[in-house]
């Protein structure tokens, strides 16, 4: 028993006294997507849920989604809060969403302040948008973490000045959001059943990231908003047999195959997956692929695509 006592603590020991190395970024030096979650909203699935980084030049510039996981993977990634510019929410479902102020508390750490674009939906009777959102975290005195209260002007000891913005859903056309190094960024409202949501274009020098959140599909504009896409990102989250209610909210392989085919990236890449989805993710691959005959990649946690 005592050598048992002894070795635990000498193992504890090791552990405390040699913490694992910061993880260096590997997902290229040039411009690439990298998915740090693949999963959906159930831990079911093994997989951090949606959220995934732009890596420009070496440095994960833009955040689009963090939802529960995705803190952890943001450091598995190699990402640094400090090189991060812009942070598109799609929408405010937890899945989405729930790890945000974890990854922005980071900012009490940096050592020197610098601007955050933080873009996300309007709102409506049953979700906030993003400056309501925004409020309603961050706040001075009612935020539900009003600790992180100097968030919105790096100020009591954060060192990130976050400024959130609302694009209007229902908008036609696509709103530009952000713009830097030669990289722009549009935002698109998407049909999410009636969710808000927000899909994300990204056009860089290399070419063109499209980030789609969950959605029905029914949505025309999405098709000329995502064309010319190099890599299209599109949740997988149900099968052609799921009931109306999950088809109001998500887009059947069908439907995605359909998108994908109007669309013609290059390469269409599949996150958002459940467990259910798991188990008939070759099945529904292969449905997509009855459309949509480019290369199809079932996402997985890290997953990067250079372009
Ligand atoms: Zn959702």
């Amino acid at each position: 028993m005592k050598t048992l006592s002894k070795s635990l603590l000498l193992l504890a020991g090791a552990v405390l006294s040699s913490p694992p190395a910061l993880a260096q970024p590997v997902c290229g030096s040039g411009i690439a997507l990298q998915l740090l979650g693949s999963g959906g909203p159930i831990s079911d699935d093994a997989r951090a849920s949606s959220g995934a980084v732009i890596w420009i030049n070496g440095k994960a510039r833009l955040l689009i989604d963090a939802g529960g996981g995705t803190y952890l993977r943001f450091g598995e990634a190699g990402a640094r809060l400090e090189d991060v510019d812009f942070i598109g929410v799609s929408h405010f479902h937890t899945d989405h969403v729930a790890d945000l102020p974890a990854i922005l508390k980071g900012g009490y750490f940096l050592s020197r302040s610098h601007k955050v674009a933080l873009v996300g939906p309007t709102g409506n009777a049953n979700f906030p948008s993003m400056t309501a959102f925004f409020s309603r975290e961050f706040s001075e005195g009612r935020g539900a973490f009003s600790y992180l209260s100097g968030l919105s002007n790096a100020s009591d000891g954060l060192h990130l000045a976050v400024h959130p913005t609302d694009v209007a859903v229902a908008k036609a056309m696509r709103s530009k959001v952000w713009q830097g190094d030669g990289v722009t960024v549009y935002a698109l409202g998407i049909p999410h059943g009636d969710v808000p949501a927000l899909a994300f274009r990204i056009e860089t020098p290399k070419g063109v990231i499209v980030l789609s959140a969950d959605q029905n599909g029914s949505r025309k504009e999405f098709i000329d908003f995502a064309r010319g896409a190099d890599i299209l990102m599109m949740p997988a989250a149900i099968d052609d047999n799921a009931d109306e209610q999950s088809r109001f909210l998500h887009a059947t392989p069908t439907v995605v195959g359909k998108i994908a085919a109007a669309v013609n990236p290059k390469v269409l890449v599949l996150d958002h997956f459940m467990g259910r989805a798991l188990r008939d993710k070759d099945h529904n691959v292969q449905i997509i692929r009855s459309f949509f005959k480019g290369r199809v990649v079932a996402g997985r946690d890290l997953s990067c695509f250079p372009l």
